[in-house]
């Protein structure tokens, strides 16, 4: 049997090894093949690091083996030799990851050190000081990282012997002082483990390698990986490396610079460097660094060179580079290149001018940006410079940033709103009634609630920033209070909230305005090139569909009417319109509610003229729009026992409130989700959704005759079964032949339904031909397929479900491709089969999340609708679906 690979030189790996060699020995591997200058040296292998893990923590079998000839050579090619008192090499031993975790595993310089080879290269450089300044240097961290001693007790040794040469820097310790020092932290080692510091450099390798495999699993690696969704079963490499000095003198130095700005993306050389300095006095902030740019007057020999091969490293690895470099006696050496991380703005930048300058293509430059990272981009932030007091912390639940007054109650925001002001509602959560304060507001804070809360989801289809769970508040209504650690805040307090951070800040603080550069603009034109699902926005008034157009959706996907019933002016007829006993009473409330629902309508399709607009008829169960019961009784209560009950006004008053108390109580259901809701309330009332469709044609027709070009699709919603959609769609189509002849035009109307419930889904086939469109409902899907009340499951158990890794992640955010999508995908085969003219999309909150995009597009989904705030988003993650689809 060949025994096992476990180590590679560095000319020996390449790019493409990452899996292997993790990404710093790869791009070792790749560099040293490039021909740069890189302290030569040997990568062993991730394969290695699992195996030790197996092994119960044991070097695999041969691994020692295959190091020993790969350290002979090192020293072939450095001429120099590991142990050797007279030119010692010298090696840095570093963990490396398929995927960076900056950080987060340990490193070990200047192994290879002790009394005999420190003097070794006290003599081969002349220099005694950077000699045992290195070995003491080296102890510390060996101490520190591979015996396990605290940090601090080589620090406290260090400032006793400052104190006892009377100096402040570490700098301005003599040889001496430095010997000195080297005795003392040996002493302390033998103290602490009980045995001697090892003097023996392989010794001192084979401890370093194990305690980088270890670090795989220290604590902070762990949460790391947790946090960013990296394998625990991916280990790390671990590479070792010759040293190379950046502190041995005026012509020597180290640095770190990025071939393009990464905050602005302009393309120029930005970064940091020291003379006579190794990487950690950079760290530390003893000495400022220079601008990269004064490398250029101090060495432009050097300056040019690092220029070329700064330009020679983004051509190749066609990226923006993060390159760390090494001088030393004047020779440049690059340490390590890799992608650089850059904000948002920098990135799309970036991405169109490399595809300008021919290094990438469109393609590529759409693949390369992180669509949720265009989120940032699309709200008010703080200002990156802003001095911030912060006072808790919750969900970051909608981006943006906002300061405002404090409100507790909707209707003093809408008031204060209304007069101009700016506020933030603050309260334990939010509730449909809240709907006009949360317009009038500039953000939203509640101490509970998850990220899919009913503030959260609202705050994100209105693009208005909200902070929820934020739990350290204290909030007392009552009193219209908040306390934060025993400060008290009132309504005239002002404060600022972060959506993108979770921050509640004291005070407002300087913001940023949205950046739709020309360059974010440039790489969605070209997402829009690719892509073949399109795009849509979920919108229910003007300013959103103007909203949607400004950022490219092509129609609206779902408007939702009950919001339109939630304002405060047409409340009471529409609890007039549920409370009526007779059907002319309910006709007579609904008549009047046909010129509003007309106005409405007439504005969101002239907004989106030119474009379809998707209405879905009424949804929710009618006592939403009802009092809460619980109160009501209450005020009946009071009334009762303080007013005088011989006056007849009371009298009056009384029996009206009992009354509406009694439809509150027969209306409640036991289960709101599951009850009489969506198009079971217009089989029992026919003329609600009579009513709107009447009024979606008017506005159509009036629109019509004024030139304007519309397109109005009649959505259905939670249908279960062909024969509701057969019932409402007839409907539809009679009120639209009825106004179509009444006003003499024709209209481009089509009739579809949303699909929502597992039965709607898996009987397509009979659904479809009564259907011009199935849209995907995923919000109530999702519970309905899972048997999740969303609200019960986010507040209660998801959580711990995700804990336990029964879940990955909320499925009411990422679609559950297993299944939801198993059975979105049979249902578009069976609708299709049965009406292949339908049109399908989806419509629920997945349809702005890139991950439920890529599945939309791998089920052949003709559309997704979503937030305007998330329709960019969309547009680069149906772009990028495309392209991984075609790749497959
Ligand atoms: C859905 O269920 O996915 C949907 C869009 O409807 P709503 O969220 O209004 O219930
Ligand atoms: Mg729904």
């Amino acid at each position: 049997m060949v025994d096992k690979k476990y180590v590679y030189l560095f000319r020996e790996g390449s790019a493409g090894m990452k899996n292997l060699l993790g990404g710093k020995g790869a791009n070792l591997a790749e560099m040293t093949n490039i021909g740069l200058s890189v302290p030569q040296g040997f990568t062993i292998t991730t394969e290695a690091c699992l195996e030790y893990y197996e092994e119960g923590e044991q070097l695999p079998e041969g691994l020692w083996e295959q190091i020993l000839p790969a350290i002979r050579d090192v020293e072939d090619q450095s001429g120099k030799k590991f142990g050797d008192p007279q030119n010692p090499l010298l090696v840095s031993v570093r963990s490396g990851a398929r995927i960076s975790m900056p950080g987060m595993m340990d490193t070990i310089l200047n192994l290879g050190l002790n009394p005999d080879t420190a003097n070794g290269v006290s003599e081969a450089t002349g220099n005694p000081r950077f000699a045992h300044d290195c070995y003491r240097r080296f102890i510390q961290m060996f101490g520190d990282v591979v015996l396990g001693i605290s940090s601090h007790k080589f620090e406290n040794i260090l400032e006793d012997v400052k104190d006892k040469q009377g100096v402040r820097y570490d700098s301005e310790l003599s040889p001496e002082s430095l010997q000195e020092l080297v005795l003392e932290f040996k002493k302390l080692v033998k103290q602490e483990t009980g045995v001697p510091f090892p003097d023996d450099p392989y010794e001192q390798l084979r401890q370093a390698i194990t305690a980088v495999f270890k670090s795989w699993n220290n604590h902070r690696a762990i949460v790391y990986r947790k946090a960013n969704g990296i394998p625990d079963s991916y280990g790390t490499a671990v590479n070792v490396q010759s040293m190379v000095f950046g502190n041995m003198g005026n012509d020597s130095g180290t640095g770190v610079a990025f071939t393009r700005n990464p905050s602005t993306g302009e393309r120029h050389l930005y970064g940091e460097y020291l003379m006579n300095a190794q990487g950690e006095d950079v760290v530390a902030g003893i000495r400022t660094p220079q601008p990269i740019d004064s490398l250029q007057s101090e060495n432009p020999a050097i300056y040019q060179q690092f220029c070329d091969i700064a330009a020679l490293l983004e051509n190749h690895y066609r990226n923006m580079q993060d390159i760390e470099f090494t001088i030393e006696k004047g020779r440049l050496y690059i340490l390590q290149t890799r992608n650089g991380k850059c904000t948002a703005s920098a990135a799309i930048r970036i991405a169109v001018e490399l595809c300008q300058e021919g290094l990438i293509t469109k393609e590529e430059a759409v693949e390369r940006i992180d669509p949720q990272q265009l989120d940032k981009l699309l709200h008010r932030r703080i200002d990156d410079q802003a001095k911030l007091d912060v006072i808790a912390t919750g969900l970051p639940a909608s981006p943006g940033a906002a300061s405002g007054k404090i409100v507790f109650d909707a209707d003093d925001a809408q008031r204060l709103g209304e007069d101009g002001q700016k506020v933030i509602l603050v309260g334990t959560e939010t509730t449909p009634d809240d709907i006009h304060g949360m317009l009038a507001a500039q953000g939203i804070l509640t101490s509970r609630g998850g990220m899919t809360s009913h503030a959260a989801v609202v705050a994100r289809h209105m693009g208005k920033p909200a902070v929820c769970g934020c739990d350290a508040l204290k909030i007392n209504l009552a009193e219209k209070t908040m306390t934060v650690n025993d400060i008290v805040y009132t309504e005239s307090s002002e404060i600022t909230i972060d959506g993108a951070t979770g921050q509640v800040i004291r005070g407002s603080v300087p913001m940023k305005d949205p950046e739709l550069s020309d360059e974010f603009q440039t790489i969605l034109k070209w997402a829009d090139e690719i892509r073949t699902m399109q795009v849509m926005a979920n919108a229910d008034n003007p300013p959103d569909a103007a909203k949607s157009r400004e950022f490219g959706a092509q129609g609206i996907g779902l408007c939702r009417t009950e919001h339109m019933f939630m304002d405060p002016a047409r409340l009471p007829i529409v609890q007039k319109m549920i409370l009526a006993q007779t059907l002319p009473e309910r006709e007579a409330a609904l008549a009047e509610l046909l010129p509003m629902q007309e106005s409405d309508f007439y504005g969101i399709l002239k907004a989106m003229q030119g474009l379809k607009v998707t209405i879905r008829l009424l949804d929710p169960p009618l006592h939403e729009f009802l009092p809460d019961g619980e109160e009501l009784a209450m005020e009946i209560q009071k009334l009762k026992l303080t007013a005088d009950l011989n006056d007849s006004k009371v009298q009056e008053a009384i029996k009206s409130k009992e009354s509406l108390l009694k439809k509150v109580r027969a209306l409640q259901e036991m289960n709101p989700m599951l009850g009489h809701r969506g198009c079971r309330l217009a089989i029992t009332f026919p003329e609600i959704y009579a009513m709107q469709n009447r009024a979606i044609f008017q506005a159509a027709a009036r629109l019509v005759k004024e030139g304007v070009d519309v397109y109005p699709y009649v959505k259905i919603p939670l249908v279960i079964h062909h024969k509701e959609l057969e019932i409402l769609r007839q409907q539809a189509d009679e009120i639209a032949q009825e106004v179509m002849k009444e006003q003499g035009v024709t209209i481009n109307y089509k009739v579809g339904t949303m699909i929502e419930t597992p039965r709607a889904a898996l009987t397509a086939d009979e659904i479809a031909p009564y259907a011009d469109f199935f849209s995907f409902g995923t919000n109530d899907l999702t519970q309905t397929v899972l048997g999740f009340s969303r609200d019960d499951a986010e507040g209660k158990f998801l959580p711990d479900y995700i804990n336990a890794k029964v879940l990955e992640v909320n499925p009411f955010a990422v679609l559950d491709r297993d299944g939801v999508g198993r059975i979105m995908k049979t249902c578009v085969g069976a609708g299709r089969k049965a009406n292949p003219d339908i049109k399908i999309g989806i419509c629920g909150e997945h349809g702005g999340d890139p991950a439920s995009i890529a599945f939309c597009q791998e089920i052949n989904l003709d559309y997704v609708s979503c937030s305007p705030f998330r329709v960019p988003i969309a547009r680069l993650a149906a772009a990028q679906a495309a392209l991984k689809v075609k790749s497959k």
